[in-house]
């Protein structure tokens, strides 16, 4: 497919400008551009037919079944888009008077409130934009809470073999050092070797749960007791609150700090690097530690508090990604408490179902027949047989236009496909899929070349993924 600055003709260009409604300022010749800009010179029509042919060349929930492992890709119903549109949230500038906003800072204050009921903690900061920076900046309150108690020897953060990779790029990114913590054969944290490891420069411990294995933790109570008898504190990586929203709470299991992925659980389209929110939760002990600045009550009205000696400081410039934000409380408020907890039963519903169908055919390492919200196959088998590996098998999925599992994550499972249906679909695409996935199990006996050409329908088969690492192609001029 051609680029759009491949097709068209400069005489006919559509540089329909709107009239100028500022003043026009006189630009300092050193800051004028010295050639001409580079713009498409296309008609509408071309326009039109280019962005619809790329538009149906990309893949997402709207499209179809997508149980990208870990990502919980569910459909987020399109009201929390048609709020988030609102001219009184989309329009308003970050520099507008802080009366003028009052609506936006409400919707702060609300998300605060749920989300800290949902989990248990005390406050919740909605600066970080993603899971990762979220972690960043949970493990920097870890960070300031030694400190300010002139405990500097607490240098270390445990984290298990089953988290999230972001867990331990995190913690060395904060200036930790990262203790790998191996998992039981039955993938849970390893309470035993986890008591060896603690100690005085013990900071904490990072804790995903449920694991990337779809495995709720079995001692979860008993490992954040011995954390907090070590003197460290408990970081519970919560991206997939989608198995445990309106269930259980990290801040009853012991946790100290938590943060959510907005953009996974609480309904916000992501992937392709569009904006996310990480919002970090913590306890009462370490909220003096937050970035600033915090959203506070003055004389009936709202207002952004800056000073806070203690506070890690900012994050990210401005308020974090405030749209996301009004996107998961439309998504909180139209469920209510009942509907987040059917979400959340239904999504672990759905991974059952889909397990269960599955686990004569596969092999499921862990786990024993039961999962949470996802759960992780091993083709380790298919592979020694035939050839046949992960990525062949994912590849092939792609023919039958249904989106991949998350593939060769986590690393303690061998060409691992991790499933996450999600609750939003329904038993008959369920039982559509099952039946594809059966069905290139036995391909995979009866024809495995053709696995390894697969997928023979997209635009794209088989990208040299190396080359692409290491050469890309970043821009056209
Ligand atoms: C997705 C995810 C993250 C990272 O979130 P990003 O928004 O991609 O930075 C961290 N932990 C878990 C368990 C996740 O699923």
């Amino acid at each position: 497919m051609k680029l759009i600055f491949e097709k068209g003709n400069i005489n006919r260009r559509l540089d329909l400008m709107p009239e100028c409604d500022v003043p026009v300022v006189d630009v300092d010749e050193r800051y004028k551009r010295k050639k001409e800009i580079r713009l498409p010179n296309v008609s509408e029509t071309e326009i039109s037919r280019h962005y619809t042919k790329l538009s149906k060349r990309t893949f997402g929930v709207n499209n179809g079944f997508y149980p990208l492992g870990s990502c919980t890709m569910k459909y987020n119903p399109k009201i929390n888009d048609e709020i988030a549109k609102l001219p009184g949230f989309s329009d308003v500038h970050p520099l507008q008077p802080e009366h003028t906003v009052q609506g936006c800072l409400e919707v702060y204050k609300l998300a605060e409130e749920y989300l800290c009921e949902i989990t248990g903690m005390d406050a919740m900061d909605f600066q970080p934009a993603a899971g990762a920076h979220g972690e960043f900046t949970g493990l920097k309150l870890i960070r300031a809470y030694h400190r300010d108690r002139n405990d500097t020897k607490r240098d270390k953060i445990i984290v298990p073999d089953s988290a999230h990779g972001t867990n331990p790029a995190s913690a060395a990114m904060a200036g930790f050092t990262v203790i790998n913590l191996p998992s039981t054969e039955e993938g849970f944290v390893d309470v035993d070797a986890l008591r060896k490891v603690v100690g005085e420069d013990t900071a904490g411990f990072m804790l995903t749960n449920p694991n990337t294995i779809g495995l709720f933790e079995e001692h979860i109570l008993e490992i954040t007791s011995i954390i907090h008898e070590a003197g460290g504190l408990n970081y519970y990586d919560g991206a997939n609150l989608n198995a445990i929203m309106g269930i259980a709470r990290p801040g009853d299991m012991g946790f100290d700090v938590v943060h959510l992925n907005l953009h996974k659980t609480f309904s916000t389209p992501h992937g392709g690097g569009g904006p996310g929110s990480g919002p970090v939760g913590c306890k009462m002990h370490l909220t003096q530690y937050l970035p600033t600045p915090r959203i506070a009550e003055k004389d009936g009205m709202l207002t952004f508090e800056e000073k806070n000696g203690k506070s890690i400081g900012r994050v990210k410039d401005f308020y974090g990604n405030f749209l996301v934000v009004v996107r998961a409380l439309t998504y909180m408020m139209t469920l209510g408490s009942e509907g987040l907890k059917n979400a959340s039963e239904n999504a672990v519903l759905n991974a059952n179902y889909m397990l269960h169908m599955l686990k004569d055919t596969f092999d499921i390492p862990f786990g024993k027949g039961r999962c949470m919200h996802e759960f992780v196959i091993s083709l380790e088998k298919l592979k020694k047989e035939k050839s046949v590996s992960a990525l062949d098998f994912a590849k092939s999925l792609l023919d039958y236009e249904i989106h991949p599992p998350t593939m060769y994550f986590p690393l303690i499972v061998h060409e691992a496909l991790m499933v996450e249906p999600t609750e939003t679909e329904t038993k008959e695409t369920l039982d559509e899929v099952i039946a594809i996935y059966k069905e290139l199990y036995d391909k995979a006996y009866t024809d495995p070349d053709s696995m390894h050409n697969s997928p023979a329908t997209t635009p794209v088969g088989r990208p040299d993924e190396v080359a692409a690492a290491r050469n890309p192609i970043l821009r056209f001029f």
